[in-house]
């Protein structure tokens, strides 16, 4: 059995020669710095204390700067911290952060103050962005049959990429995006960036894909750095599309990385053309081209629509929950009018 030197109690947890009640009488359990600096980027508003940055709220980056530079006395454990901040001016703010404590299983509790200072700076990811910093370049390409429209779009879903993935890694970003004739240019800030993306446009639309890299220099440590120009060719059909393909007509359901999904015009049986078949489809008539007919009566299994180009009225077998008033896409062809599923 051990005894305090100061109070002379005999007891088994004696701390620096003092038991518990001692050792905790006046002491501090927790301490912080002076000052924390947190710098804020003053073109994206994420903050850090560093090296590393994060994109959060002002409010908990400044208690969390307090409670990440709080120093525990190594005889205690952390069982609860609680801090609250007071804005002396906007750049300065004192937080107090008061902290539960359990000391050889004896509850204790101890606070503390430091004043945070905010910084404005740029992070690095912005110092890159606005550095005009890429490894990669993603250029989009189609003929004139891809409408604007699509191309935009596909812009939209790299962007979206991007974004998903920057959140876990500050690294990505799109330095810049510009359309230029023939389609649209993507700087991107990763090579690994360019080829998710690429890989994303060419399982949505079905795209060719070609890349090349160039050596453009060496890192600060010395290893080679390359720059890689992914070039996504976009089919001229999409999705809606009425296409050409073995001596059929199909309306073009969906695309991906293994082929497409079609239908049949004028039987509506549904197939697939594989991946390696896609260049021999050709586009019959683009899905914004089609023209509309409305229906005007019905029939046993088929309805009576209104032609669109001479308004005479037209047989046409359609599915039966058409009602009268509806319109319908129709596509022309061989002098025939076929319903447009
Ligand atoms: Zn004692
Ligand atoms: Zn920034």
């Amino acid at each position: 059995m051990n005894f305090c030197v100061k109070c002379g109690k005999e007891t088994e947890n004696i701390i620096d020669g003092l038991c518990t009640e001692c050792f905790l009488d006046g002491k501090k359990l927790i301490s912080l710095p002076h000052h924390v600096n947190v710098f804020v980027c003053t073109n994206c508003g994420d903050t850090g204390t560093g090296e590393f940055w994060e994109t959060k709220d002002l409010r908990d980056a400044i208690l969390d700067a307090a409670e990440g530079a709080l120093n525990i006395n190594k005889e205690a454990k952390k069982l609860d911290i609680e801090s609250v901040s007071l804005e002396q001016d906007p750049y300065t703010f004192v937080v107090e952060v008061t902290a539960k404590l359990d000391v050889k299983g004896c509850p204790a509790e101890d606070s503390a103050t430091t004043i945070i200072r905010l910084k404005n700076t740029v992070c690095k990811r912005c110092s890159r962005q606005l550095g005009n910093y890429y490894e990669a370049i993603l250029q989009i390409r189609g003929s004139k049959e891809v409408p604007h429209k699509t191309m935009k779009e596909a812009l939209r879903k790299v962007e979206n990429l991007v974004d998903a993935q920057s959140i876990t890694n500050r690294r990505l970003f799109i330095t810049k995006a510009e359309e230029v004739q023939g389609g649209i240019d993507i700087y991107l800030s990763s090579i690994s960036m360019g080829k998710a993306a690429s890989k994303e446009l060419t399982d949505t639309y079905c795209a060719e894909t070609k890349e090349a890299s160039k050596l453009v220099g060496l890192t600060e440590e010395g290893t080679e750095m390359y720059r890689v120009t992914y070039l996504v060719r976009l089919p001229d059909f999409q999705a809606g599309d009425i296409v050409q393909f073995e001596g059929r007509y199909f309306k073009l359901v969906r695309l991906s990385s293994t082929g497409a999904k079609v239908i049949d015009i004028t039987n509506h049986r549904e197939r697939s053309v594989k991946r390696s078949d896609i260049p021999m489809l050709k586009v019959f008539v683009k899905a914004g081209d089609l023209r509309e007919a409305v229906v005007i009566s019905k029939g046993k299994g088929e309805v009576q629509i209104l032609e669109p180009s001479n308004y005479s009225t037209v047989d046409l077998k359609i599915p039966e929950d058409a009602e009268i008033g509806d319109a319908v896409k129709v596509v022309e062809i061989n002098d025939s009018l076929y319903y447009v599923p």
